[in-house]
Order: structure tokens, then C-alpha cells, then sequence
């Protein structure tokens, strides 16, 4: 087989694109950082406000024919890009676009070897396959073959040039930038493949294939035999979410988290993130990712939207131009009398045009010393409610939105921003969490929602003069 063209670089005028785009990006946040630096070192939220606009020149590759979007993969716990940036490979979202090239691969056919290191498949670069491992010295390995039909993209942890996109663990609110001292995240974790022609379908399989072309399932994986073919799950899995009714739109409701294997099937899950025992297949669902479909890495959670679930979903202009709106009604803090602005910047220190929201009541006002107590609980001036407060902000990634509209809500205890459908969607979807249990997120920051329901109403007083 002649795999030459497989090999070549193709994502090349792709990446420049992007590469393009975020140094555009970096630059901004670098001259930030210079000018904060000197200042102090204080950890930053990373969040909206300092989003650099992005420049959307992703739409055409070079000529003047648009590009085929198959969809977007995004990591929750993001507000629009990294808190360092968004370089190369490594960025809060990654777009799916048709291919130059074809470059998907299928199983072919598979034989057991004594030693799979000294196998042909294996030794080959050219060749794609799994080798799995049944004891030290019998394995099978399932070859694959080029699929002319489908392109591939590859997520995992590594950095290597397999890997489309590079995602590591996310950890929630304001401490995404201290260490992760042991990832839980593997190095290729999963792999994407879409159809090139008619609906795009996109299927999703646990592991990716390594620099060699190679994915290895180690004597201690749980893998079987189905009728004929082998299969098996990778040490943390592959858990995919897909909403019960249309994601756009607000009504969908969480579905249930199942397992996806290396070949695709469906399963229940483990009874624990990693127990050896695999769970009970579910035959009447699929490895097809719909419209808000959500996928987890263990350590990270990425949000699937399809080309065509995003043509109705608001742009990043869309809600800069509800912010906008916002502050053009020139919204004034009942204490202090003084007009607030929903920052779409970073600020340095406490500005008193930055509004607060008392989380217990939804009341939003500027920033004043008035009710606060010796534990720093605050009484809210206008219904006298004890109450925690803080900043207000956008969410300004636009994926993460199940309708179009005001942003009259705000997260729990962060204090993002969203529609109403959107934060009430979130507050109602589970997030594997650890290895055994699930919690509710603000899908812009990560942070696990506190008390119920997890969000506020958001009640402005109307500037009245
Ligand atoms: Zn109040
Ligand atoms: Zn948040």
C-alpha cells in the first residue's frame, strides 16, 4: 500500500492558519502580562474579560472556496481561549474541518503473533494498527488500512504531530495555573473519524494512533473477543454524553454517560473509572456524536458541536453586542450611584465601575464596603439578604450556549454570565468528576456550581437619571 500521501504533512496550511491567529492573540496577552507583571505577580481570573478579539480568518484556506466545517471540539472550563494563550496544537477549542487529503483509516484484517515488537505491522511507520496484548508472549494485531471515505483527528495529551489537539487537564475557577503533577489524561486519547461526503457523520473511539502509527493494549487492559473481532478499553476510558432532544434550543436534557471502546462500540460504565470489569453493552446507542454531544478524557471535558448545530448558536460578536447593550442602558450600583460596566477587558485591582452580584439574590452592584461583616459576608443593601459576592463577567465562548438572548443569568458561585436556558442546561448536566463521581460546572470556568439550583437571576437596578 502506498501510504506516501498519508504521511505528508497536510495540516500544515491548516495549522498556519491558526498559528496565525494566535500569535495575533499571544501578542496581546503578552503586552497584558508586561504591563501586570511588574505590578504583581497576584493570580489573575482568567476569564472573558481579557479576551483578545479573535480574528475569524479560519473560514478559507488560502483560496477563495470555503472550507468544509464538520464541527468544533471545545474544552469545558474555558471562556473563549487558554489563560496563556492559544498556540499551535494547544488552544480551548479545536476546529474540524474537511481535509485536503483524506487521511481516516479501517480495520482490515488481523492475525496473533508471538512477539508483536519484531512484527511487520508494527515496525512499520506507514502501517496504522492495534496490537493487543493477550499475554508476554501471544498478541493479536488488527491492521488498518486507508479509508478514502473519512478524515481522522486525533486527542489526546501528547504533543507529538498525531495529536490535532492537545488538551490537559483542566482544573476549575482560578487555579488553572498551578501544576497538574499527575495527569490523568492519556497521551493519545481518543481518535475522531468523519465522513467526508453526505451528512459528515463523526464517530468517536477510545485511544489514538503514536507517532509509529501504533496503538499498544498492554496485558493488563481490559480487551475481548466479540464473535470475531478484538476489542477493549483504554485505562481511564472514553466516556461520551449524548443529550436526550436537540441541544440547541434548550430543551435537551443530560443523557447517560456510557463507554466508548477502541472500536467504537457503546458500553454502560465501569464500576469504576478504571475497574478491569468492562460494563454491559448498549447496543441501540452509537459512537456518533450529535449536536452537544459531551466527550471526557478523565481530566478533561470537550463539548461536541456540529457545523450545523453552531449555524444557529450566537457568534462571539453576537454577545459582545449584548454586553454592549448592557452597558449601554448605563446600569447604576443602588449604593454607590455610580454607572457599572461589564468589563469585556481585564482590569487591574477593584474598579468601581465593575459590577458584583450577591449570589443569594441575584441584586447586581458596583463595588462598596457597605454591609460587609468581620467574615466578609455581605448584607445586600437592597433586600438585606446575607449573601456571598462576586465579580460578574461574559461568558463569552459562544459553544457553550444552547439559544440565542439576554444574558439575565449568572453562575453560581462564579458568576458567569449566560441566558437563562443556557445556565439552567448546564446546572442540570452531569460532569465526571475524580474517578467515581459527577458534579455540575460552569461550562466557562469550571467551577463546580454550589448550593441549588447553581445559578441567580440577575437583577439590575436601571441607571435613573
Ligand atoms: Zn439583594
Ligand atoms: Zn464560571
Amino acid at each position: 500500500m502506498d501510504n506516501s500521501n498519508f504521511k505528508k504533512p497536510i495540516l500544515m496550511s491548516e495549522y498556519k492558519k491558526i498559528i496565525n491567529t494566535s500569535t495575533i492573540n499571544c501578542k496581546s496577552i503578552n503586552n497584558n502580562n508586561n504591563n501586570n507583571n511588574s505590578l504583581n505577580r497576584k493570580r489573575k481570573r482568567t476569564d472573558g474579560r481579557e479576551s483578545p478579539l479573535t480574528i475569524e480568518s479560519d473560514d478559507h484556506n488560502g483560496s477563495d472556496k470555503p472550507r468544509v466545517k464538520y464541527g468544533e471540539l471545545v474544552i469545558l472550563g474555558y471562556n473563549g481561549f487558554l489563560p496563556q494563550g492559544d498556540r499551535g496544537r494547544r488552544r480551548s477549542k479545536f476546529v474540524l474541518y474537511k481535509r485536503s487529503q483524506h487521511n481516516g483509516v479501517k480495520r482490515s484484517k488481523h492475525y496473533i503473533v508471538q512477539s508483536p515488537e519484531t512484527t511487520h505491522a508494527i515496525l512499520d511507520t506507514n502501517q496504522h494498527s492495534i496490537s493487543y496484548t493477550l499475554s508476554r508472549n501471544q498478541a493479536v494485531i488488527v491492521e488498518y488500512q486507508e479509508d478514502d471515505n473519512t478524515d481522522m483527528f486525533q486527542v489526546g495529551r501528547s504533543s507529538e504531530p498525531p495529536i490535532d489537539f492537545v488538551v490537559m487537564d483542566t482544573l476549575p475557577g482560578d487555579k488553572k495555573d498551578s501544576k497538574v503533577m499527575q495527569s490523568t489524561i492519556s497521551r493519545f486519547a481518543c481518535r475522531i473519524l468523519v465522513e467526508r461526503n453526505g451528512a459528515h457523520r463523526a464517530r468517536i473511539f477510545a485511544a489514538g494512533f503514536d507517532s509509529s502509527r501504533n496503538i499498544f493494549l498492554g496485558e493488563k487492559a481490559t480487551k475481548w473477543q466479540d464473535s470475531i473481532e478484538m476489542d477493549g478499553l483504554t485505562t481511564n476510558g472514553v466516556l461520551i454524553m449524548h443529550p436526550k432532544g436537540k441541544f440547541y434550543g434548550g430543551n435537551a436534557k443530560c443523557g447517560l454517560w456510557r463507554e466508548t471502546t477502541l472500536n467504537g462500540d457503546v458500553f454502560s460504565l465501569r464500576e469504576s473509572r478504571s475497574a478491569q470489569q468492562k460494563g454491559q453493552p448498549i447496543k441501540e446507542e452509537s459512537n456518533i456524536l450529535q449536536d452537544g454531544t459531551l466527550i471526557d478524557l478523565c481530566g478533561a471535558t470537550l463539548l461536541w458541536r456540529s457545523a450545523e448545530g453552531l449555524q444557529n448558536s450566537p457568534t462571539k460578536r453576537d454577545l459582545e453586542k449584548l454586553v454592549d447593550e448592557i452597558n449601554a442602558g448605563r446600569p447604576q450600583c443602588p449604593v454607590g450611584l455610580n454607572t457599572l460596566v461589564i468589563p469585556r477587558k481585564v482590569t487591574l485591582g477593584e474598579h468601581v465601575n465593575q459590577p458584583y452580584v450577591y449570589l443569594n439574590c441575584g441584586h447586581v452592584q458596583g463595588h462598596h464596603d457597605w454591609g460587609q461583616d468581620k467574615t466578609g459576608a455581605r448584607k445586600c443593601p437592597m433586600c438585606l439578604e446575607l449573601s456571598p459576592v462576586v465579580h460578574l463577567c461574559m461568558g463569552i465562548e459562544p459553544a457553550f450556549y444552547v439559544d440565542s438572548g439576554q444574558p439575565t443569568y449568572a453562575f453560581n458561585p462564579c458568576g458567569h454570565m449566560a441566558t437563562e436556558k443556557t445556565v439552567k442546561y448546564w446546572a442540570n448536566v452531569d460532569i465526571p468528576h475524580g474517578t467515581n463521581g459527577f458534579q455540575a460546572v460552569c461550562p466557562f470556568c469550571a467551577t463546580p456550581l454550589s448550593g441549588s439550583p447553581g445559578y441567580v437571576k440577575l437583577i439590575f437596578q436601571d441607571n435613573l437619571d
